[in-house]
């Protein structure tokens, strides 16, 4: 059992705000936001980062990246467009080592990203 503070909101150990959940999947609002939206969609599974999802990930992975328009149309941002980040290591600040896709929204976002 990993310990790790996904995987103990994945078992419910850390109380999150659910948007979604499925058998393989879960959204929950950050606990920091960056925009009126801000949601991360992991998988249950642990996986550390993008750096160590492999060949076996590629369906909940996959699935994933499905889940994630019906995460906007729950947080109204379908058609106003959101943002897709997985931070990667040093440069990204990856703070959190289970893989995280951060759906961001509800306002006009910048780009380049800071
Ligand atoms: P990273 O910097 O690794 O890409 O993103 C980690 C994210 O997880 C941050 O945006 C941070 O606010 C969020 N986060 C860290 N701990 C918790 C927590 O216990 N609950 C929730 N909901 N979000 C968290
Ligand atoms: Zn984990």
């Amino acid at each position: 059992m990993e310990d790790c503070i996904f995987c103990r909101i994945v078992r419910g150990e850390i109380p999150s705000d659910k948007v979604y959940e499925d058998d393989r999947v879960l959204a929950f609002r950050d606990i920091n936001p960056q925009a009126p939206q801000h949601v991360l969609v992991i998988p249950k599974r642990h996986i550390a980062s993008l750096n160590d999802a492999g060949a076996e990930d590629a369906e909940i992975l996959g699935h994933l990246q499905l889940v994630i328009p019906e995460v906007a149309r729950r947080l109204g941002i379908a058609g106003s467009g959101y943002r897709v980040v997985v931070n990667t290591g040093p440069d990204a600040q990856q703070t959190v080592f289970h893989i995280h896709y951060h759906v961001l929204g509800g306002r006009q976002l910048q780009w380049p990203p800071g």
